[in-house]
């Protein structure tokens, strides 16, 4: 498989823009859904953080995938595109009170709950609307990820989770409180794992162990939540265009050691919709430095935040120039030093005009995106809307 440009429907449009091809999105889903049917049991939520287009999201819902939300805009984001209520699930250390509501209002399956007070909250709620809220708990497995300091999530000292020496009073407090009905166990280490053994195995050792302890006494777990964080190859996308859904999953499911009536649940954001999606900008100008020269675009860390943000890396391509390579920096053109895609890139000779497209741009991009320096946010299209 390889990504479809339409550049002569490109050269109409105004630049920046977001770009998926909805053929790499439906093979990526369809990977994913065969892996799930070999599994049985399992179930996908798809983060809705990583990418949020209405015209992507009812075709993710369209596979069968649930959502995973972390606001009570995201909620309606997702039922809006079609994912059905009982297929929601709700997590964030710090969700409003309205967001709760919204969540018991529509009823969706679960509130992924990352501390006491929140808990506390959610039976009074519950309970001020007569309903019963299902929870699981979201513990933090002081499992370190190999990968940015900014998106590892899951060691002892972060500020997501309840700590497992907690686990069994949080469960036991649950069990007191009227309103809320605990259904199971959820973690989510970090973003962007390469390494699967390294990072998914011990974390599967760690949920091994937390469930040998629970059913000693006696506790019974539905659920199993392993999260999201499945990485994509930023450096080569276009061999790599469909993630390793397969391996990853296969390597999760065969590692725990799930009890019978258990569903294994996965919440893969980024590795779903990054490799579908390109930023398309256009070069404004070539500035030439004294050592070095600039390739100045018209999309910027408005568009795309991650390489200020986290010094992600991004395959960068000239669309439109077959000239000889030569070295570029390629910078955005907001009134920051950190606006830079990236430095020293080999490019055919850039000239203005040229369409450029920053790769794997589909996860944490869009989303992200902001008005700094009253900047329009930019739109997407979709690849059955432009041919
Ligand atoms: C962000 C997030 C995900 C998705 O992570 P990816 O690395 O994009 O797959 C899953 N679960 C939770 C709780 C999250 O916060």
């Amino acid at each position: 498989m390889t990504t479809t440009f339409p550049l002569e429907q490109f050269q109409l449009l105004r630049t920046p823009f977001y770009y998926y091809d909805t053929q790499v999105l439906r093979a990526t889903l369809q990977t994913i859904c065969e892996e799930k049917e070999a599994l049985g049991n399992c179930e996908v939520h798809y983060a809705i953080k990583a990418n949020a287009n209405p015209k992507l999201l009812p075709i993710i819902s369209s596979y069968g995938l649930g959502a995973d939300c972390v606001s009570g805009g995201e909620i309606e984001a997702a039922l809006n595109a079609g994912f059905p209520a009982n297929k929601i699930v709700f997590a964030g250390v710090g969700k409003a009170d309205w967001e709760i509501c919204l969540g018991l209002d529509k009823g969706i399956f679960c509130f992924n709950v990352e501390s006491v007070p929140e808990l506390e909250v959610i039976n009074e709620l519950a309970g001020t609307m007569g309903k019963v809220a299902n929870v699981a708990f979201r513990i933090n497995p002081d499992v370190e990820a190999h990968t940015h300091a900014h998106i590892t999530t899951g060691l002892a000292e972060n500020k997501f989770g309840i700590s497992m020496a907690d686990m069994e009073a949080v469960i036991a407090r649950a069990s007191d409180l009227e309103n809320v009905r605990f259904v199971g166990l959820h973690f989510h280490i970090g973003s962007q794992i390469l390494d699967l053994e390294d990072d998914f195995l011990p974390l599967c050792e760690r949920i091994n162990a937390l469930q040998d302890q629970l059913e000693q006494r006696r506790i019974v777990v539905e659920n199993i939540n392993v999260g999201g964080g499945l990485g994509v190859d930023y450096e080569q996308p276009e061999s790599h265009l469909v993630p390793e859904f397969k391996r990853y999953m296969h390597l999760v499911a065969s590692h725990l050691k799930l009890r019978s009536g258990q569903t294994l649940h996965f919440e893969p954001g980024r590795s779903v919709v990054a490799q579908c999606g390109a930023l398309i900008s256009r070069v404004l100008y070539v500035k030439q430095g004294t050592d070095k020269q600039f390739a100045i675009l018209d999309a910027g860390m408005t568009e795309l935040i991650r390489p200020a943000l986290y010094q992600a890396h991004h395959k960068i391509e000239n669309l439109t120039s077959k000239g000889d390579l030569e070295k570029y920096d390629v910078v955005g053109p907001i009134c920051e030093s950190s606006d830079v895609f990236d430095k020293g890139v080999c490019l055919p000779k850039v000239s203005r005009g040229d369409l450029i497209a920053i790769r794997s741009a589909g996860a944490y991009g869009e989303s992200m995106a902001s008005g700094y320096n009253c900047r329009a946010l930019p739109e997407g299209y979709i690849l059955e809307e432009l041919i």
